[in-house]
């Protein structure tokens, strides 16, 4: 479990911070060669010995180049070459059966997903593609050269040895193996998330009005269109009273804090499944799925709310009211004919008086 932990926080880590992810491979890439310089050393061969040291130290240089934010282009080339040469090299001294060929197979995701991660899109495939075939033709040139020549050292080690070098060197390439190919789903898992998480946010920015938080209109006539279809519903259509002198008084900064207080009242009377847009200015359109008597009785619940509140600024409190206009949607009327009848409505409410719920029903009697 505590294995499993830690390599789940690397790959969040890794994900997160491309330099974490380039030093923890190059350290590993670096490690198996501090290993292959004691074998070498045991095995009394030299050049190899001196050809790891030389590619510990190419390690440390690449270390040091990205915790310093130098060219990771130059770090990866650099580690793709050595690898390739260590393998070839490798190979030629001691021959085919110790399993050293096996780093370039590995070499090849490896350089996909380099080039994927430090290339511009024009290039990435074609210079991962070069890097392949290079790989490749050193993995196939090695086979056959140490076929016709044989290995360069004719070592007389016990045939567990051999297999322990073929083995740890598997280890190695699959382990690198692995490990390139949990990142990479990492990578992906964590960019589908991204983009998951943007979109939604595209939506909102799509559908609500930032000040107030409210459906905008756009929204809004997507709701009134589906409420076409169903049984009965109304339109209720609110306006701030004298919302002029509050931004001229106060502030436009204030007005904005009464407008977003306002829009949360009328939230906080509507039905579940009623909707509220911010219709212009400082209009809202509510759409209340019920009859005219419901939709009366939210829209003065509305009224009284707003009525009710005192805006509390600098020690001073300020208040506000709001004349409402509420109509039925008779069946077989058009959506803008009954937008224009709450309009209506709420007009006659402006013009006699306002801080009034205006409704058709009042305006037939009255
Ligand atoms: P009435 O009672 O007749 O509605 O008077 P009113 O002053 O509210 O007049 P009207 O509705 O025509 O004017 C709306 C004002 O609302 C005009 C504009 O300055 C202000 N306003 C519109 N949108 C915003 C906004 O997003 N923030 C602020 N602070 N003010 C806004
Ligand atoms: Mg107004
Ligand atoms: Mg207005």
């Amino acid at each position: 479990m505590i294995v499993v932990d830690l390599i789940k926080k690397l790959l969040k880590r890794g994900a997160e911070s491309a330099k974490f992810k380039y030093s923890l491979i190059i350290s590993m890439i670096g490690m198996v060669h501090v290993c292959l310089v004691v074998f070498f050393c045991v095995l009394h061969i030299v050049p190899m010995a001196l050809l790891n040291t030389g590619s510990v130290l190419v390690y440390v240089t690449c270390f040091w180049a990205i915790r310093h934010d130098k060219s990771m282009r130059m770090v990866f080339y650099a580690t793709y070459l050595e690898i390739i040469v260590q393998s070839f090299a490798a190979t030629l001294c001691i021959g085919w059966r110790f399993g050293f060929p096996q780093y370039v197979i590995a070499l090849v995701p490896f350089g996909y997903y380099m080039c994927h991660a430090l290339l511009d899109k024009r290039r990435r495939y074609v210079i991962a593609t070069v890097l392949g075939v290079i790989a490749l033709i050193s993995f196939v040139s090695c086979r056959v050269l140490s076929m016709y020549f044989g290995a360069l050292y004719q070592l007389n080690v016990p045939e567990a040895v051999e297999l322990g070098t073929y083995i740890f060197n598997s280890l190695c390439n699959f382990g690198f193996l692995f490990i390139i190919t949990v990142i990479f789903l990492v990578e992906i898992q964590t960019a589908a998330n991204q983009l998951q998480r943007q979109n939604e946010i595209l939506d909102t920015m799509a559908h609500i009005d930032p000040l107030t938080g409210l459906y905008n209109r756009r929204s809004m006539h997507t709701f009134l269109n589906s409420a076409l279809e169903s049984e009965s519903f109304c339109l209720v259509m609110c306006d701030i009273d004298d919302f002029k002198k509050i931004n001229d008084t106060y502030g436009h900064d204030t007005g904005d804090n009464v407008l977003r207080e306002i829009a949360r009242m009328v939230q906080s009377q509507m039905g579940q499944h009623d909707r509220a847009c911010r219709w212009g200015g400082e209009e809202m359109l509510l759409l209340i799925h019920g009859d005219l008597e419901q939709a009366c009785q939210i829209a003065e619940g509305i009224r009284n709310a707003v009525n009710d509140f005192a805006f509390c600024l600098k020690g001073q409190s300020i208040h506000c009211s709001i004349t409402i206009g509420v109509a039925l949607h008779q069946e077989g009327d058009g959506i803008d004919h009954t937008i224009t009848q709450a309009d209506n409505n709420l007009y006659y409410g402006k013009r006699n008086g306002k801080n009034r719920v205006v409704s058709d029903l009042e305006l037939k009697t009255g």
